[in-house]
């Protein structure tokens, strides 16, 4: 293993930069040569790299979003963009390459592995949380913290007006950001995509709230369900409450990371550098009952990763 290369992609999550700065540092003190790839996969597409080395990725640990610039490539999809990617590597002559995003940019890799002997690994990173393999992605807990500190504001104008406030959060297509928001904000009801909800259930645990004197109620949506606005509607016709509407939106990817956020990219990293001076490619690093763990891309891109209902029983019993 001479030269490893680094690639952020799809949507940036805090804890990128602490990956970067991970990788970067303990390849070279291992005698490893680094450059990263700018833009995502784009970088692969048209051989834009930089040379990495322990003074470039200085000042960075703290921030949030990726020195390397990340994007979405749909031309990378493409079999004619997957050998030119590996066309790049041969070029530089990259023995690893290591792709830091979320489960799309896992498929990435799993894909151009068929197309280079390159050793590909992917390191988690994303706000959903949705990557099969690992319990938790670099950047969640960040997510889950900038989210929790936006509600405890709202919370304070909720009870004060004595109001249902609807907060939408990410999560893309599935609800492990909510669920874990949703809980650790006291949030009264919780709608996740992966669960079926019913509308009239929602009327009656506000109504039967208020009764108890409960007034106010927050309600934590994923992006996912994709009725937000409706639901505020509906639910205004049918209870007697008013309803404000809150989207959290992109403040939910930027900021900077969590200590844990950073402790799971320097341990990810670890575990990257160690695998591929190994010579083993093709995994994806995750954390699994505590431990550094790595499955094949494979198992990774052919698995949907569970939402853990059982957190939403418990969410509801905590909220009565
Ligand atoms: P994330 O990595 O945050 O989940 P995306 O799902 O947008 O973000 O994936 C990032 C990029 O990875 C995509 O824009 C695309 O270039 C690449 N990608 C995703 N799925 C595949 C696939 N099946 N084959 C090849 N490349 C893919």
């Amino acid at each position: 293993m001479k030269k490893i290369a680094i690639v952020t992609s799809g949507g940036d999550a805090p804890g990128m930069n602490a990956a970067i700065r991970a990788l970067t540092r303990l390849a070279t003190w291992s005698g490893v040569e680094v450059i990263g790839f700018q833009r995502g996969w784009e970088g692969l597409l048209h051989n834009n790299c930089m040379k990495l080395d322990s003074r470039a990725v200085s000042g960075i640990l703290h921030l949030g979003g990726t020195i390397l610039r990340t994007s979405r490539c749909e031309e990378f999809k493409r079999r004619a963009g997957l050998e030119k990617a590996a066309e790049t590597l041969a070029k530089n002559d990259v023995d690893g390459l290591v792709v830091i995003g979320g489960d799309g940019s896992a498929r990435g890799a799993n894909a151009l592995s068929r197309y280079t002997d390159t050793l590909m690994i992917a390191l988690p990173a994303s706000i959903d949380n949705d990557v099969y393999g690992t319990e938790e992605t670099i950047g969640f807990d960040t997510a889950v913290n900038t989210a929790l500190v936006e509600i405890n504001k709202i919370r304070d104008t909720a009870v004060s007006h004595e109001r249902t406030f609807i907060v939408e959060v990410m999560g893309r297509k599935r609800g492990f950001l909510a669920l874990e928001v949703g809980l650790t904000a006291g949030a009264e009801i919780i709608l996740v995509p992966e669960v079926k909800y019913d509308r009239e259930k929602i009327y009656e645990t506000l109504r039967k709230n208020a009764a108890k004197g409960k007034r106010s109620s927050i309600i934590v949506v994923a992006e996912g369900i994709g009725e937000t606005r409706k639901l505020a509607e509906d639910i205004e016709r049918n209870v007697n409450t008013e309803v404000r509407v809150s989207i959290l939106g992109y403040v939910q990817r930027g900021g900077s990371p969590t200590a844990r956020s950073r402790l799971l990219a320097n341990l990810f990293a670890e575990k990257a550098i160690d695998l591929l001076l190994d010579g083993i490619g093709n995994r994806l690093v995750g954390i699994q009952r505590g431990e550094i763990t790595s499955i094949s891309l494979e198992e990774a891109c052919e698995n949907q990763k569970p939402l853990n209902i059982d957190m939403l029983s418990l969410a509801e019993r905590l909220a009565t």
